[in-house]
C-alpha cells in the first residue's frame, strides 16, 4: 500500500479506534477499513490493552430472534433506519451512529446493552442481504426484526406477547416502549 493516501490512513486510524473503542471484533474492523491486519491489531492492544479474541463471529439470523435480544435489535434497527432513510447518512457512519444512539437510550434506561457493536454492524449487513427485515407490530406499532421471508400480516412482536418466562419487569416494558417511539421519527 505504497501510494496510498497519508489522509485516508489518518481517517481509517480514527475510525478503527472508534470502533474498537466500541468494542468492535477483528472481522468487522477489516472489512471496515483498508488498514492491514497487523496495523489493526496493533491499534486493538493500545485502545483496549489486550489482544483481540480470536475465531470467527457465531452469528445467524436466528440469534437476533430470541425473545429479549429481539427487543434490542429493533431499538438499534429503527435508528439505524432513520440514519438512512432521513438523515441521509449511510454506510458504517450510519451503524456508528445508531450505534452510539442506542447506547444512549439504553443507558437512560438503566438496562444493560445487550447488542455490541460486531452484532449491531452483522445485522445491518443481514439487513442488506435481505435476510431480515422490520416488521410492524399490529398491537403496538413498534418496529421488529423478523424473518425476511415470515409473513408479516397480523404480526405480533415479542413484548405484546410475552412468553411467560420473560416475566414483565419495568426495564423490559422500557425497552419496548422506546421501539414503539422509534416508528415516529425512523421511517420504514
Ligand atoms: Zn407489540
Amino acid at each position: 500500500m505504497k501510494n496510498k493516501s497519508v489522509i485516508a490512513e489518518a481517517d481509517d486510524v480514527r475510525r478503527a479506534v472508534e470502533m474498537v473503542q466500541l468494542g468492535a471484533r477483528m472481522q468487522m474492523l477489516e472489512v471496515e477499513t483498508r488498514l492491514s491486519r497487523e496495523k489493526l491489531l496493533k491499534i486493538y492492544k493500545e485502545v483496549r490493552g489486550v489482544s483481540p479474541p480470536k475465531g470467527m463471529l457465531p452469528f445467524s439470523t436466528d440469534w437476533f430472534m430470541t425473545w429479549q435480544p429481539n427487543v434490542h435489535w429493533s431499538l438499534f434497527m429503527g435508528f439505524h433506519r432513520f440514519f438512512t432513510g432521513r438523515a441521509g447518512v449511510q454506510g458504517l457512519e450510519a451503524t456508528l451512529k445508531a450505534y452510539h444512539l442506542y447506547l444512549d437510550h439504553i443507558e437512560s434506561m438503566v438496562v444493560e446493552p445487550v447488542l455490541s457493536l460486531t452484532r449491531a454492524w452483522t445485522l445491518v449487513r443481514f439487513f442488506d442481504a435481505d435476510m431480515l427485515q422490520l416488521a410492524a407490530c399490529t398491537s403496538c406499532g413498534g418496529h421488529f426484526v423478523a424473518h425476511a421471508h415470515d409473513p408479516v400480516q397480523g404480526y405480533v412482536c415479542g413484548l405484546c406477547n410475552m412468553p411467560s418466562r420473560a416475566g414483565s419487569s419495568r426495564k423490559k416494558v422500557a425497552a419496548g416502549r422506546a421501539v414503539a417511539r422509534t416508528r415516529q421519527t425512523a421511517s420504514v
